[in-house]
């Protein structure tokens, strides 16, 4: 996957003092070598590639973050700009005059049919009241599905005895006015192949209705197809974004890449299921991290931002820069990390932080923080802010008071040896700074 490689990336940027043509050589053949294995289209890989390129040589140095670190950084915000950037407001533009028409357009099989539902639940439950059209008329079980789907949406479909696609939808558009509905959803026909026949249809259903979005179904699961077949859509019909189905398959997203940078129009909701719930916005931060493999690191902001005195977090960052982390802030580490639960889901949810993980739940398994912290606590505050003070008399006086034998006192002090060291390689108000930005 893409996070392997990325891993791999970033270990050989391990140690390299500042990013380099020669030294990023390697991680961006490893990136071009995952996107192409997620189904990104080869030029986009590679005007994407560039792009990171020369973003990564020529980022200054940040404060904190090590090459690694920074390399990756510049692959996800690239990432994150090119499908979108974030997430605008609003997903769809509304007509000034009601109703607002919304064109479904793609393949057959894409799931126009069960988006028009799902897009239609979700205007309901935001206010709008929309009317599904079954514009499809080749297949009478395609105008059955569409009634079904609304039915299960709560809202109206509109029933007609034409066969006429353009009347049918001109027709709709003026059942809405009368009723009042302010959002018609067209649910047009599809081909297995693009053909013109098709497309000269629905270009005649735009024309007459005038719909402000043309929204694109594109099957995540068929990567390069439905990238060639957005690109077509796109170049007769204008479409102004997309939808993308069948996420929950496992794809990793690489179809949608392509289709935001062909298309150039914003993906605009993402289907992940068969449901009608299972439909919800796009977010490009989101995606990229999905992409990336990058993990929850969203829900770990969530979380952190409950239990962690944003204070606290701070001085602890300013520490950490300064490497003077001590045992002191291991015990108030200790502290955080019990309030906010297991330890290893905590870090697992951390992106890049396999190694991290590794020695920590060698280390420290919940059980034994509560063992550590009865050493720590049995500690005086200034041998915990300089641990040089810890000669065989104290140790031998901290195992009394805490219960503890010896050994682990020395255990606790490799380890907060090892910790100190691996907080300096990865200290980085950097890192906390991009997670505060991802929150706002
Ligand atoms: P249409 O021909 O473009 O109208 O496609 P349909 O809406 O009829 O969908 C085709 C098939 O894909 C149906 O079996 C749907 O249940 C299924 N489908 C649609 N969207 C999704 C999705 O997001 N996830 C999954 N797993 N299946 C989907
Ligand atoms: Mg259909």
């Amino acid at each position: 996957t893409l996070s392997d490689k990325l891993s791999r990336a970033m270990k050989s940027l391990r140690g390299q003092s500042r990013l380099s043509e020669k030294n990023i050589e390697e991680a961006l053949r490893d990136v071009r070598m995952a996107l192409l294995e997620a189904d990104v289209h080869v030029q986009v890989a590679k005007a994407f590639l560039q792009r990171v390129k020369e973003k990564a040589l020529g980022v200054e140095v940040l404060n904190g973050l090590n090459p690694a670190q920074q390399f990756i950084d510049v692959v996800y915000q690239e990432l994150t700009a090119i499908m979108g950037g974030q997430a605008p407001e609003r997903p769809l533009d509304m007509a000034a005059k009601p109703p607002t028409v919304v064109m479904m357009v793609g393949l057959q099989g894409s799931g126009k049919t069960t988006t028009c539902g799902k897009l239609a639940k979700y205007l309901k439950k935001n206010g709008h009241s929309p009317l599904l059209v079954p514009a499809d008329v080749y297949r009478p079980a395609a105008i059955e599905q569409l009634h079904v789907v609304a039915k299960d949406a709560g809202v109206p479909s509109f029933r007609t005895d034409s066969m006429e696609p353009v009347a049918i939808c001109k027709a709709a558009m003026q059942e809405a006015v009368l009723k009042g509905w302010d959002v018609v959803i067209l649910d047009t026909a599809g081909r297995l192949h693009l053909d013109d026949v098709l497309m000269n249809e629905l270009a005649a259903i735009k024309d007459a209705c005038g719909p402000t979005e043309i929204l694109f179904v594109a099957d995540a699961m068929t990567g390069q197809d439905a990238v060639r077949s957005a690109g077509a859509f796109h170049e007769k019909l204008a479409t102004t974004g997309v939808v993308l189905t069948k996420a929950d398959g496992d794809t990793r997203g690489g179809a949608a890449f392509s289709i935001r940078h062909i298309t150039g129009t914003a993906i605009k909701f993402v289907g992940s299921g068969e449901r009608l719930d299972d439909f919800e916005r796009f977010h490009p931060d989101r995606m990229a991290q999905r992409i990336l493999g990058m993990g929850d690191v969203l829900t770990l902001i969530e979380h952190a931002k409950d239990t962690i005195d944003e204070k606290d977090a701070e001085r602890m960052a300013q520490r950490l820069v300064k490497n003077q982390f001590t045992l002191e802030d291991m015990r108030n580490q200790f502290q955080q990390i019990q309030k906010m639960g297991s330890m290893q889901k905590i870090i697992g949810m951390l992106p890049g932080m396999g190694k991290m993980k590794e020695q920590i739940e060698s280390v420290a398994t919940d059980k034994r923080i509560k063992h550590l912290e009865a050493i720590l606590n049995s500690m005086t505050p200034r041998e915990r802010q300089n641990h040089n003070l810890l000669d065989a008399r104290r140790k031998r006086r901290i195992a009394a008071g805490c219960g503890r034998p010896v050994h682990e006192i020395n255990q606790l002090l490799k380890q907060y040896l090892q910790m100190k060291k691996m907080m300096s390689q990865m200290n980085n108000p950097g890192f906390m700074k991009r997670m505060q930005a991802m929150q706002g």
